[in-house]
């Protein structure tokens, strides 16, 4: 039977590293949802879009060509045939996606998409990404909300930027953005039927293992 393994949680809560690491024990494909909102927002940016005109938003979302890998193992992403890979996680592209992620026709659009993209493989899906489990896939068999406190996730995002970026530029993107997204989902309490796992005092290995059991119940 396909697996399909959707898991949500805020900036820094280790979602991209157990989702990955989770693909790879299982032989799934991964999605990273939130690469594809952050596509978008490079789009909208090269196209010199005001981001404050919704309209003009809506028209770069929707006529966005988005191309990205399912394979934990090789990311990329590539939007109207440019690689974006790395572009995507610059602090203007964090400071800049939420004038996607908070327009209604902009998720729609998404959500539509990253569905077809969690259908695509026969053997299953790892998607993560901050609606997955309530408002993309809430049929999945196994969905699962991480938290960590916010220090554990601004010492996580840190040195998962190398040291890249100041104190303040880490609070940028991982309070900041916990605050333009708090209208889209409630960290603070699992759905029902959602698994809610506290990653603070876990490990990645302890929290994939977690995971994984949970995908094998
Ligand atoms: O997961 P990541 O931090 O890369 O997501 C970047 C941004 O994209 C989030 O801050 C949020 O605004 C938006 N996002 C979303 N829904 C998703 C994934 C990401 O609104 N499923």
């Amino acid at each position: 039977h396909r697996q399909v393994i959707a898991i949500d949680g805020p900036s820094g809560s280790g979602k991209s590293s157990t989702a990955r690491a989770v693909a790879r024990a299982l032989g799934l494909s991964y999605l990273d949802t939130g690469a594809m909102y952050r596509a978008v927002a490079v789009a909208f940016l090269d196209a010199g879009v005001d981001p404050s005109d919704v309209e003009q938003v809506i028209a770069a979302t929707t006529g966005a060509d988005i191309d990205i890998s399912l394979d934990p193992d090789d990311r990329w992403v590539r939007v109207n045939g440019r690689d974006v890979t790395d572009e995507i996680r610059e602090p203007r592209v964090a400071q800049h996606v939420s004038a996607v992620s908070t327009v209604p026709e902009c998720r729609a659009d998404l959500v539509r998409r990253q569905r077809i993209l969690m259908d695509r493989d026969p053997r299953g899906c790892v998607a993560e990404g901050r609606d997955v489990t309530t408002v993309i896939y809430p049929d999945a068999p196994v969905r699962i909300l991480l938290t960590a406190s916010p220090q554990a996730r601004l010492e996580r995002r840190g040195g998962e930027l190398g040291g890249r970026v100041s104190g303040e530029q880490l609070r940028d993107q991982v309070l900041r953005r916990d605050a333009d997204d708090s209208t889209l989902v409630d960290f603070t309490h699992a759905a029902d039927g959602v698994h809610l796992l506290d990653t603070t005092h876990l490990s990645l290995d302890e929290v994939v293992l977690a995971v994984v059991a949970l995908a094998k119940e």
